[in-house]
């Protein structure tokens, strides 16, 4: 008995066999070899045996299967708003058409176009970021986390951060707030209780080695009952008396007050801007709907210490995100047009009757029955930010009697769906869904 996988062909026999010299014509030969490998393996797991579909077939399918881009858009029907696992902010036309202007070629980053010296890629977004946010001076590098890091590097390395217990988060994505400061160099100075933290709890602490009070906004999770925190005025006006700097970690770059919305209770950052804060750090991808970037706005001594930190060299934003971000806040200049054009503005505030009608288009385009029915429910703003908040909202709920089986079948289609199981229900929620995207979810769910 000879085992049959002994029996497998050779990638070069493969290779030469018509069907495979085809591929190799439409595709690059490392690709071709790579699936034939891959086919190749796949028989030999599954016992030996040749592929059911025929050698030509199942080595045309890994080059199909391996030429797929891995990072491929999908459609949110989760209802979270801010969804950091599919992205965060979708952008704004006007981003996106930024983005596409500054990539195509060459592009004026770090070049003083009226002197025709060398510039600055700092000098991009700033002007902006100064007339929307009303601070002295501000940066742009990768990420939120980056910036807040690069802001303890340049203002407490060598001296000690002060912050309270109540604040020492952990946010999506492995970022904690302890391990950040240990790497900026800063020494951590741990303050007050999970729950209360008090001006004097502060003052205790403060040595002549303290460089820094930090205040990080509870971006995700909320604090109730038997509070209390110091407000971040109180705290700029402790810091200044003693000649040292405030902090404020923001996490969601709001710019506009949504209160009208039923969402309140995030600071925006004129405000953080105006309570005192030497800088204020936040996000580019989350309220504010932008790229992904960390934003430093605050004094011009404080954003003077960062520009010339070298970890600003090594957490600096590229001209994409410069481009994008530009465009972005451009738009925030008349708050009426940044609500209809920045995505997450246009669904975070979205009437519930609008949403209700997409929900509806999708039902009755899919043609289910009784299987299928509008819901009432929640959206949820994700991306740590307004914790808690809840937005109603209109899904269409499709009763299956396994109902991880069908969501994984929406996962598949092409786009993918991703759609969340509530009980024997599939839910999908209209609030996310693009009205562009109707007609997939509708061929989606007509199976
Ligand atoms: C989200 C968040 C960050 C990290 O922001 P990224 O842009 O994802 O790096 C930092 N601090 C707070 C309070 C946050 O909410």
């Amino acid at each position: 008995m000879t085992d049959p996988r002994r029996q497998l062909p050779s990638i070069d026999a493969l290779l030469a066999g018509p069907g495979v010299a085809a591929l190799l014509a439409e595709h690059p030969r490392a690709l071709v070899v790579k699936a034939a490998r891959a086919a190749v393996d796949a028989a030999r797991l599954s016992g030996g045996a040749a592929p059911a579909e025929g050698w030509d077939a199942a080595v045309r399918a890994a080059v199909v299967r391996l030429a797929e881009p891995s990072l491929a858009p999908v459609i949110n029907a989760t209802g979270v708003v801010l969804h950091t696992n599919l992205g965060r902010a979708p952008l704004a036309a006007a981003a996106i058409a930024a983005i596409t202007r500054v990539a195509v070629g060459y592009a004026a980053l770090e070049y003083d176009l009226g002197r025709g010296t060398r510039g600055s890629r700092h000098a991009h977004c700033r002007d902006l970021l100064v007339e929307l946010t009303r601070a002295s001076d501000a940066l742009v590098v990768n990420n939120a986390a980056g910036a807040l890091l690069l802001a303890l590097s340049a203002l407490a390395r060598g001296g000690e951060a002060v912050v309270s217990r109540g604040e020492l988060v952990e946010i999506g994505g492995s970022f904690r707030i302890p391990d950040i400061m240990a790497r900026s160099g800063a020494k951590l100075i741990e303050v007050g209780t999970t729950n209360r933290t008090h001006p004097q709890d502060y003052d205790r602490a403060l040595t002549a080695g303290s460089r820094v009070l930090l205040k990080v906004h509870r971006s995700n999770f909320q604090v109730t009952g038997f509070t209390a925190d110091v407000a971040v005025v109180e705290l700029a006006e402790m810091a200044h008396a003693r000649g040292i700097a405030c902090v404020y970690d923001l996490g969601s770059g709001l710019l506009m007050n949504l209160a009208e919305w039923g969402l309140s209770g995030e600071p925006t950052v004129p405000e953080a801007v105006a309570a005192g804060a030497d800088l204020v750090v936040f996000s580019g991808d989350k309220l504010l709907g932008g790229p992904q970037a960390g934003i430093l706005v605050g004094t011009e001594q404080a954003i003077a210490a960062c520009r010339a930190d070298p970890i600003a060299r090594a957490v600096r934003a590229d001209k994409l995100t410069l481009a994008a971000l530009e465009a972005t806040l451009a738009l925030y200049r008349d708050h009426a047009t940044a609500r209809r054009e920045v995505p997450v503005l246009r669904m975070l505030t979205e009437d519930p009757e609008s949403v209700r009608a997409r929900a509806e288009a999708i039902l009755k385009g899919a043609e289910m029955r009784g299987d299928a029915q509008l819901v009432q429910g929640d959206s949820e703003v994700g991306g740590g930010s307004f914790p808690g908040a809840k937005l109603q909202t209109w899904l269409v709920g499709i009763k299956h009697p396994a109902p991880d089986t069908y969501l994984a079948q929406l996962r598949s289609f092409d786009p993918p769906i991703i759609a969340r199981v509530a009980g024997s229900r599939v839910l999908l929620d209209a609030r996310t869904i693009f009205p562009e995207q109707l007609e997939t979810v509708i061929a989606a769910l007509r199976g």
